[in-house]
């Protein structure tokens, strides 16, 4: 740091890889994280390769691809990586190439040239070759060698698939300097944006839709650490379930005017499948969107159109398992909604208004949702696993690879944390009434990554005497205050007047919840004799990392003090 000399700086990026989309991020001098476009100007690339005559066609291009030529495409890969085939799910490969069993685990038969024998592509070997495309992509846009990258992986992947993950990439010419949890990576990339050097101690539940999955995971982040403290996934539940809700509704309209299906033929359901993604993704900006298909089925051209409202009703039990997921991943956490502070939706499928309003209804109007339609700040749900993967490299660019481990690995993964929180009780016999009265004071929040260390100081008496201070195991309680009975009836009649169509469980009344600190146990006690009156009282608190906490305290500027030590 005191160098004055320009260091040779290394030039890393983050990437996020996704069964549907992979992104990649750098971070700016300035310290922003920028998703990069490819050639073609997607800042989302379609994780699909695709082999036509001798050519191979990588994102989006080769998604187009799945409408003639799908044998040859291959998608939705990437959690096959380090499966065997009899532990793979293949539904989301059935309009694209089909995984074949290999001795390695998984992998891919197609014509990679025109006339040639049908080459077996392993998982592997596909992660590389795309990855390589991304790099290459990444490095045409910054116009330099990329020397190393941060990849991000749901926290489901196990050591040996992170591990094959590295070996694919080192083998496309990428060498990966870790690999984080995509979790992990979305709350760092709302982290980096706050502007104070200390961060907010806060919990929070990161809820991350994509295409073909749902994962939520809460975090605790205490004085700048991340404890991962609870995970659950739905693997059948995506944007993918969403797209077909659409293509079940206008495959109804088409039957209706043309007696056939467009679903029956593979390449009329690409077609359909395709055109339903664009107009879903055209709903979460417009309140109305069309759809326009040439040549659909039996030489019919398909038109029309669909409004939200209309698209929020048909995917209304996809957004109620949404819903359900999150209440059992706080629960998993032995935590209340009002517990979390924050909700970070990632993830495309996270642009859909309505599953982010659903979202906010949950949870009280004290609990912050980061999404594009509740908060016009939000950052782009679609960017945030890359752009955590890429302050995380520049961060740790030029750590030496033990350093990384050791610095990085526990703060995001395991780290031994307080399972209750700790709190000090103050006595004060003539409190701000004017009786004797007991004050709590919560100095390390439940979650909190050990060791730690507080110290805060206090007036220890205003008439002057002993003080005896408690250290105590404290909970925080919510208290449910319902709003008054007239307001919620005025809030039902209102409802009964919205649109028939409206689903009219979704204006819930808004939870109004009171945070109390509860005494739950008394650890230790310090009395600090003849304290003058006004004379103020520090004390320090010490966790070690094996929960051993250590208690000081004394008079600030007076002699001597009480030191006591309670093992974990
Ligand atoms: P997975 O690994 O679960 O397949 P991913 O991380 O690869 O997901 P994402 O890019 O996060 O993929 O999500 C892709 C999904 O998000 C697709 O179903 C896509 O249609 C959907 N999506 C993208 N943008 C929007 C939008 N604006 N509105 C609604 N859905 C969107």
């Amino acid at each position: 740091m005191s160098d004055s000399e320009e260091p040779q700086q290394k030039t890393v990026i983050g990437i996020a890889f996704g069964n549907s989309n992979s992104s990649i991020a750098f971070t700016s001098p300035d310290g922003k994280a920028e998703v990069i476009a490819n050639e073609e100007g997607d800042r989302q690339i379609p994780s699909v390769l695709s082999y036509v005559g001798d050519e191979e066609y990588h994102g989006a291009q080769a998604k187009s691809h799945l409408i003639r030529n799908p044998k040859n495409t291959i998608a939705y890969f990437r959690d096959f990586l380090g499966k065997s085939f009899a532990d793979i799910d293949p539904t989301n490969a059935h309009s694209s190439a089909h995984p074949i069993q290999h001795e390695t685990g998984v992998a891919f038969s197609v014509e990679e040239k025109t006339g040639a024998e049908p080459s077996t592509l392993t998982v592997s070997e596909i992660t590389t070759r795309h990855i390589k495309r991304l790099q290459e992509s990444a490095s045409d846009f910054l116009g330099k060698q990329i020397d190393g990258c941060v990849i991000t992986v749901p926290t489901d992947f196990s050591d040996a698939q992170r591990k094959l993950l590295a070996e694919a990439s080192k083998a496309s010419g990428l060498e990966v300097l870790q690999i984080i949890q995509e979790p992990v990576a979305s709350l760092l990339a709302y982290t980096a944006r706050e502007e104070t050097s200390h961060p907010v101690d806060k919990t929070v539940l990161v809820l991350d839709i994509g295409g073909t999955r749902t994962d939520a995971a809460v975090i605790a982040s205490r004085g700048g650490m991340f404890t991962l403290l609870a995970t659950q996934h739905d693997y059948e539940l995506g944007g993918r379930q969403f797209d077909d809700a659409l293509v079940d509704h206008f495959s109804k309209e088409f039957i209706k005017k043309h007696k056939t299906d467009p679903r029956e033929n593979e390449r009329s359901l690409a077609k359909l499948r395709l055109e339903c993604e664009a107009t879903k993704k055209t709903l979460s900006l417009s309140t109305s969107a069309q759809i326009s298909i040439e040549s659909l089925a039996g030489g019919f051209d398909f038109h029309s159109t669909v409004n939200r409202l209309r698209f929020d009703l048909l995917s209304k039990k996809l957004v109620d398992q949404i819903v359900g997921l999150v209440e059992s991943v706080v629960k998993k956490a032995g935590m209340d909604l009002s517990d979390i502070n924050e909700v970070i939706l990632a993830g495309g499928t996270s642009h859909t208004p309505k599953i982010a309003s659903r979202i906010q209804q949950l949870f009280p109007s004290t609990t912050a949702v980061q999404a594009p339609a509740t908060n016009p700040n939000a950052l782009n749900p679609s960017e945030l696993s890359a752009r955590g993967a890429a302050i995380q490299a520049s961060l740790i660019a030029e750590f030496e690879a033990e350093d990384i481990e050791q610095s990085t690995h526990p703060a995001v993964t395991v780290t031994p944390h307080l399972a209750k929180a700790i709190g000090v009780v103050i006595h004060s016999p003539e409190g701000d009434e004017g009786k004797a009265e007991d004050k709590v004071y919560v100095f390390l929040e439940a979650e909190t990554a050990v060791p730690a260390r507080r110290t805060a100081t206090f007036v220890g008496t205003k008439v002057g005497g002993d003080v005896l201070i408690r250290i105590v195991e404290a909970k925080k309680e919510s208290v449910d205050i319902t709003p008054p009975k007239e307001v919620k009836e005025k809030t039902a009649g209102d409802d009964d007047d919205e649109d028939d169509d409206d689903d009219d469980e979704e204006e819930e009344e808004e939870k109004v919840i009171k945070r109390i600190t509860e005494v739950e146990k008394v650890i230790a006690e310090a009395l600090l004799k003849d304290v003058k009156k006004g004379q103020k009282v520090e004390v320090m608190l010490n966790v070690a990392g094996d929960l051993t906490l250590t208690i000081t305290a004394r008079v600030v500027g007076g002699k001597g003090g009480v030191r006591g030590t309670v093992p974990g």
